[in-house]
């Protein structure tokens, strides 16, 4: 049984419930991933250890309750792409309000509608940069997605370069790789959950048992038949380790690695790096916008400080800003300079007095969040094949997970759920000969 595991250390864990006996597999990281991860080794009979730096599961996966009366979901909101992952029908079975988004955006251009031409030159630049960044990664080019954009200039093209750069990719198009953005799997749907998508995914890892407050610190390799996980509350030894942090903490070695990662791996913890993008939210009485709810809505933009706006979350008041890229990365230093940009939107597209009538107001900064450190991956220009070599594993006994390691969902909840399901197998398979029976 050698490389079960060693539970020696079990005394340092503050008299608080420490991982039972046995533990094949340790867990790092209780966000969509990991959670994915650990319901999976359960489901295979398998026991584990999952372990979480913070003090709540759920990670980029949070709804705030508190706020505004009403479910602010702070890191992911849309469910994205729900035909090709399981997250949807988990909600569904498990009772939450699930339903489809609204399919067409609105555009307003300095506090009137788009016109029928409009929406159609908005439309048809959006889908000529789209299609000219595809149509490079699918040549297999891996360039910066700036590098090969059609020259459509004035206020269409930089609208159109806002949307598919910062607003969906989190960064700007000099730092987007056009293999990456090509890989990317597209369903034309998304859905919503009602109580929030932060809700859902904590509602998943209820069955599991998770030690919270628990940073790891360290993975060490080195020990012949066993990994030692180093944590702020004492060792753990295990058979294997299943890495679901995003990359931004190991590049920063917040969690260490040892020994030091091969080239590849190291190469692609660095290339495919998260991206910044943040919601500023509030309350807006009386729909200025006349919106129905959970309607998404463009502004033409000049290209400076562009955002959009998720109007009447849910059918309530809320409201959401929404901005990427270099924008997300300057607003996330001030929440007051948040509060004041959105105001400014408000001001500029439905009136002062609408403005005036914001009544509280709460600004993410993802980019600042100790566990996080950034919004979501988008590989760098030139390492969009780097993705793959973050879900294979190290000496059969380190294995990544996370949204950063899904080739074609990276970016999403869904990606971040299924990379988990995919390490947790690869971790049984490889601890199975190890450490005993009992495989489902
Ligand atoms: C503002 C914003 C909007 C988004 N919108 C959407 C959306 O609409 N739809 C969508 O699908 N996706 C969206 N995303 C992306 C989505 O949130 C992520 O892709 C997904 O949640 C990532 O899950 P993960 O498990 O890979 O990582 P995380 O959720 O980051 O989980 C990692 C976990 O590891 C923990 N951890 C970190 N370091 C340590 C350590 N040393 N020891 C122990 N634990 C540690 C963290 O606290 C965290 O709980 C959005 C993200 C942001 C920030």
């Amino acid at each position: 049984m050698a490389g079960a595991v060693a539970a020696e250390s079990f005394g340092l864990w503050g008299g608080r419930a420490a991982p039972s006996g046995r533990v094949d597999i340790v867990i790092i990281g209780a966000g969509a991933a990991g959670i994915a991860a650990a319901r999976s080794v359960a489901a295979m009979g398998r026991p584990y250890a999952l372990l979480e730096a913070s003090s709540r599961v759920g990670g980029r996966a949070v709804t705030d309750m508190q706020t505004f009366g009403v479910p602010f979901d702070m890191g992911a909101h849309w469910i994205h792409m729900p035909g090709l992952h399981p997250l949807s029908r988990l909600g569904k079975k498990a009772g939450f309000d699930i339903y489809r988004a609204p399919d067409e955006p609105r555009l307003f251009i300095n506090g009137r509608e788009g016109s029928d031409g409009e929406y159609k030159a908005f439309d048809d630049a959006i889908a000529r940069v789209e299609q000219a960044i595809t149509a490079a990664g699918s040549a297999a080019r891996d360039v910066p997605a700036s590098n090969v954009l059609p020259k459509l200039g004035g206020p269409w093209g930089s609208t159109a370069e806002l949307i598919v750069g910062p607003l969906s990719c989190a960064k700007e198009l000099n730092h987007i790789s056009t293999l990456d953005f090509a890989r990317s799997e597209e369903e034309e749907v998304d859905d919503f959950c009602r109580q929030g998508f932060g809700t859902l995914i904590t509602h998943l890892a209820a069955p599991l048992s998770v030690h919270l407050d628990t940073q790891v610190t360290a993975v060490d390799l080195r020990g012949r038949d066993e990994v030692a996980v180093e944590t702020s509350r004492g060792i753990l030894r295990c058979a294997a380790v299943i890495i679901a942090v995003p990359p931004s903490l190991l590049v920063r070695e917040r969690l260490r690695i040892l020994p030091e990662l091969d080239t590849g791996h190291r190469a692609a913890i660095e290339g495919i790096s998260l991206g910044a993008y943040d919601h500023i939210a509030f309350l807006l009485p009386k729909n200025p916008f006349d919106l129905k709810a959970d309607e998404l809505v463009f502004f033409r933009s000049d290209g400076r400080r562009g955002c959009a706006l998720l109007g009447r979350i849910g059918g309530t008041d809320l409201h959401s800003i929404e901005v990427g890229g270099d924008l997300a990365v300057e607003l996330a230093g001030s929440p007051a300079a948040a509060g004041a940009f959105a105001r400014e939107v408000i001001a500029r597209e439905c009136g002062r007095s609408a403005a005036r009538r914001i009544a509280k107001v709460r600004a993410t900064a993802w980019s600042r969040e100790p566990f996080a450190l950034g919004a979501f991956s988008c590989a760098e220009p030139g390492t969009a094949h780097l993705r793959r070599a973050l879900a294979k594993p190290i000496d059969d006994r380190l294995f990544f997970a996370g949204e950063h390691t899904h080739e074609g969902l990276w970016g999403t909840v869904g990606g971040a759920w299924l990379s988990g399901e995919r390490a947790a197998k690869q971790a049984v398979r490889a601890v199975a000969p190890r450490s005993g029976p009992s495989m489902a």
